[in-house]
């Protein structure tokens, strides 16, 4: 075995490499090198050995088979501290190699192209490159792995003052290896899943593609558009989708006509849109500052929008709209009384869509609602398809907080009456539906219904006590009287308190978690007040 050092230089972007290899040459260090390197460095008047001629085999199949050979990988995996390891290399005759100095083909750098081909990305997947980096980077401790030219330097510096490099350095390289393994890897998928369902991935010098869960599918995002700004005009913002997007989700929808949407417009229009497909029966929910301010049924569009209005008119100016039936002109001409930013629905009549052609500024979208969840399992497709798996997640100061999404749905079954008092089968009905409403309400959320609508909603309050004063509040204004109403708290009342008020303003019947240590508390108040109140045995805290 000889004593003198090996470096095998591999690299598609030359930069630097001339002057690495001088360095590496004044050590002392034998140069290895590919057909391309390796006429580069023999120009500048290096000594270098050919990898073909170290392997005794041609490069092949226009470069796809260059280095896939035992003398490269046997010296470059072998570990030194093991003697059989170092006796099947003299067997064989093969050299170590103790430096590996590759970059990639040019995958990103070829697709982010205009006019790239599937062919042109195919001939750009580096194969016996990542092959090489792979097996310096597992075997770091005696093998110093450089896949990037800004590493060049300061390996130089430490094989001059040290003449070797310490492990710690090693560590780092192989590291930083198996992140470029990573990332050029994770590229080659994205690209391929894209064009897999028909959508190329849009080209650009940045990053476009997120990919927060290696590996997994729901972690995946593919920038669609940067924003004009974020929530205000001072933060950037763009909007990035799922590299696969569930059917029927916001980010599917098509846009008719009006203006940009905004970041805020984009996060409203999502709470709405997942609000009002939770119906069964047309329905329409309206909203402003990510919370629903008025929900309701309906025959038609045209009623269910007069009776979401009705709830709070006042807090409806600006909002954003979203229908799960189709919106005719009928629906349209009411609506278009009011200022509105975003209008969703799965479809819309030419009729309605006339009454907003003068309205340039409306933005209307049409997005189709997922298929129905029996059908969707029929189809064999998976939850996921349907957007009913995605992780939830949260940004915090240096992390992220990430669970599955609330994907509850109460079922009349699952309620659970703890008064004396029992619900009329209309109160049952409404306490379901204010339910719903609740669960995309911002905590503490307290909602008052009645007929298949809204009456008052009290939305991300710190205090129960305060959500349930407000909602009553926004009734008075909106002149509707809450007696007779149901009411939706989306966690426990922690003491009698928060029941009072809302029964002091007319409700009859409520619907909560239970759960509390006080339960017997507010259940003895419900009883001595007359009312009645079911427990839904889930709790539905919105942030
Ligand atoms: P060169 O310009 O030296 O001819 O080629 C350098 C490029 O070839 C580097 O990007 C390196 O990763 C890549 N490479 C090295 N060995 C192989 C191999 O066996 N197959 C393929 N497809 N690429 C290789």
């Amino acid at each position: 075995m000889n004593a003198q050092k090996t470096a095998l230089l591999s690299v598609s972007d030359k930069t630097g490499i001339v002057e690495l290899a001088q360095a590496l040459h004044a050590q002392g260090v034998k140069l290895l090198s590919t057909g391309g390197t390796a006429k580069l460095l023999a120009d500048k008047g290096l000594p270098v050995t050919e990898v073909a001629e170290m392997t005794g085999f041609p490069e092949m199949l226009d470069g796809r088979v260059k280095t896939l050979h035992p003398r490269v990988h046997g010296g470059l995996l072998a570990r030194r501290d093991f003697p059989t390891h170092m006796a099947a290399l003299a067997e064989h005759n093969i050299n170590t190699i103790d430096f590996l100095v590759v970059n990639l083909y040019p995958f990103e750098a070829t697709v982010a192209k205009a006019d790239c081909t599937l062919e042109d990305a195919i001939e750009n997947i580096d194969i016996g490159g990542p092959a090489m980096v792979r097996s310096a980077a597992k075997n770091w401790k005696d093998v110093a792995v450089l896949t990037d030219a800004a590493q060049y330097d300061a390996v130089i510096a430490e094989l001059k003052a040290n003449g070797v490099v310490s492990d710690k350095t090693k560590l780092g390289l192989s590291i930083a290896a198996f992140n470029r393994i990573s990332q050029y890897d994770g590229a080659i998928s994205d690209y391929l899943s894209a064009i897999q369902i028909g959508d190329a991935v849009p080209a650009g010098d940045k990053a476009p593609v997120l990919d927060l869960f290696p590996g997994q599918s729901n972690g995946r995002f593919v920038k669609v558009q940067d924003l004009r700004y974020g929530e205000n005009s001072h933060q950037q913002a763009a909007l990035y989708r799922d590299l696969i997007p569930a059917p029927g989700s916001l980010v599917t929808a098509k846009q008719l006509q009006g203006k940009e949407l905004s970041y805020n417009n984009i996060a409203d229009a999502d709470a709405a849109w997942e609000c009002v497909k939770s119906f069964d029966t047309p329905a329409c929910v309206i909203v402003k500052h990510a919370n629903p301010c008025g929900v309701a049924v309906g025959a038609n569009a045209l009623e269910a929008y007069s009776k979401a209005f009705q709830t709070d008119p006042t807090s409806a100016f600006g909002g954003i709209i979203a229908l799960n039936t189709e919106l005719d002109e009928a629906g349209a001409q009411q609506i278009s009384k009011q200022f509105v930013e975003v209008l969703m629905a799965p479809s819309f009549t030419a009729a309605a869509l006339e009454v907003f052609k003068s309205k340039v500024n409306v933005r209307i979208l049409q997005i189709d609602l997922p298929a129905p969840l029996g059908a969707v399992q029929a189809s064999g497709a998976s939850a996921w398809d349907q957007g009913r798996n995605l992780m939830d997640m949260k940004r915090i100061g240096s992390g992220i907080l990430l669970q599955t999404a609330d994907n509850h749905e109460l079922a009349l079954s699952d309620l659970k009456v703890v008064t004396i008092k029992q619900p009329t089968a209309e109160e049952l009905n409404d306490l379901l539906f204010a339910w719903k409403v609740a669960k995309y309400v911002k905590s503490n959320a307290i909602v008052f219904c009645k007929g298949g609508m809204t009456m008052g909603v009290g939305a991300g309050q710190m205090s129960r006590l305060d959500s349930a004063r407000i909602a009553s509040i926004k009734a008075g204004h909106a002149n509707l009287s809450l007696a007779g109403t149901v009411v939706a708290s989306d966690a426990f009342f922690p003491f009698r308190d928060g029941l009072d008020v809302v029964v002091d303003h007319g409700a009859t019947c409520v619907i909560q978690p239970g759960g509390s240590m006080r339960d017997q508390e507010v259940i003895d108040a419900a009883n001595e007040r007359g009312v009645s109140m079911v427990f839904s045995g889930v709790r539905h805290f919105r942030h």
